[in-house]
C-alpha cells in the first residue's frame, strides 16, 4: 500500500493542486512563450532544452556558459575570473568600497541582533588576480574572503580580505561568513574545521535569507546542495541544530565544546 502523503503544494495562483497536476502545469507555463534565450527561436522540445537557476531557458546546442557566482547564464560579454572560468559583466566588475560598506553596516545590524559581536577589522577589497598572487601558497583559485589575525596593527586587531569581483549577494555571504570566523577567534574557539566552517557558513546562510532577491535563494539553495564535508554536511549539521533549538542553542553548543 502506498503510504505517501502530500502535505502541501501551492502554485503561483494559491491554488492546492496534487503532484502529477502539478508536474503538467509547470510543463505548460515552461512551454508556453518560451523562447532560446541564444538564438530567440521558441522552444518547442521540453526534453531538449538546457535552464539556469532563474528559469532562462536555451536550446541545448544554445546552451551558454553560467557566470560561476550568480549561476546565470551568460549572454552578454563574460569576464574571465583567473581560476574560476568565466562570471557575468555584472558580477565580474570589481565591487566598490560604498558597496562593501553598506553590507557590512547591514551585517552588523543583523549579527548585533543576534547578540554576536564582531572585534574591530580592517577590510580590504581586491580583485581575483591579487588574490589569487597573495594566497597562492593556499589555493588554487582565489579565496572570496579570508580572514586574518593582524599582531602589527595598533589599530586593528584582525583583518578581512574580500575578493572583489562578486556579485553584492556572493560578497554579503562571503563577508557575513568572515565575521564568525573573528567572532570565534576573539573568545578562543578552537573548534574542529567542520564545526568552524559550519558555522560560518549558518551565519551567512540567516544572513542571505534576509535578502529579498532571486539570487540570495539561489545561493541559499547552492549552499544546501553543497557536498563539501565542512561547508555542506557540517553546515546542515549545525543547521539542522538551529531549526530545532534556535540560535542561541548553537552559539551555546559552540562555546561549550570548543572553548
Ligand atoms: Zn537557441
Ligand atoms: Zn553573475
Ligand atoms: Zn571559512
Amino acid at each position: 500500500m502506498k503510504t505517501d502523503r502530500l502535505i502541501s503544494s501551492i502554485t503561483r495562483s494559491g491554488v492546492e493542486m496534487p503532484e502529477h497536476g502539478r508536474r503538467f502545469f509547470w510543463r505548460g507555463v515552461l512551454m508556453r512563450n518560451t523562447r532560446c534565450i541564444v538564438c530567440g527561436e521558441p522552444v518547442h522540445d521540453g526534453r531538449n532544452i538546457s535552464v539556469d537557476d532563474y528559469n532562462s531557458v536555451s536550446c541545448a546546442s544554445h546552451a551558454p556558459e553560467r557566470c560561476f557566482v550568480c549561476n546565470r547564464f551568460i549572454t552578454g560579454s563574460r569576464v574571465v575570473v583567473p581560476g574560476y572560468g568565466y562570471a557575468c559583466k555584472e558580477c565580474g566588475k570589481p565591487r566598490s568600497y560604498a558597496e562593501l560598506e553598506k553590507v557590512r553596516l547591514s551585517i552588523n545590524a543583523f549579527y548585533a541582533k543576534l547578540h554576536m559581536f564582531i572585534p574591530g577589522y580592517r577590510l580590504v577589497l581586491l580583485p581575483g588576480q591579487t588574490m589569487l598572487d597573495k594566497y597562492v601558497r593556499y589555493f588554487d583559485v582565489p579565496p572570496l574572503g579570508a580572514a586574518w589575525k593582524e599582531d602589527g596593527n595598533p589599530d586593528y586587531g584582525y583583518r578581512v580580505d574580500i575578493m572583489s569581483q562578486q556579485s553584492v549577494i556572493s560578497m554579503s555571504s562571503t563577508l557575513a561568513h568572515e565575521l564568525l570566523h573573528l567572532w570565534q577567534f576573539y573568545r578562543g574557539l578552537e573548534a574542529p574545521t567542520p564545526y568552524a566552517e559550519g558555522f560560518c557558513n549558518l551565519g551567512a546562510f540567516l544572513y542571505v535569507s534576509t535578502l529579498n532577491e532571486d539570487e540570495a535563494l539561489v545561493n541559499m539553495s547552492r549552499m544546501m546542495e553543497n557536498r563539501d564535508a565542512d561547508y555542506g554536511v557540517a553546515f546542515r549539521r549545525l543547521k539542522l541544530l538551529y531549526d530545532m533549538y534556535g540560535w542561541d542553542a548553537v552559539v551555546k553548543a559552540m562555546k561549550e565544546t570548543w572553548s
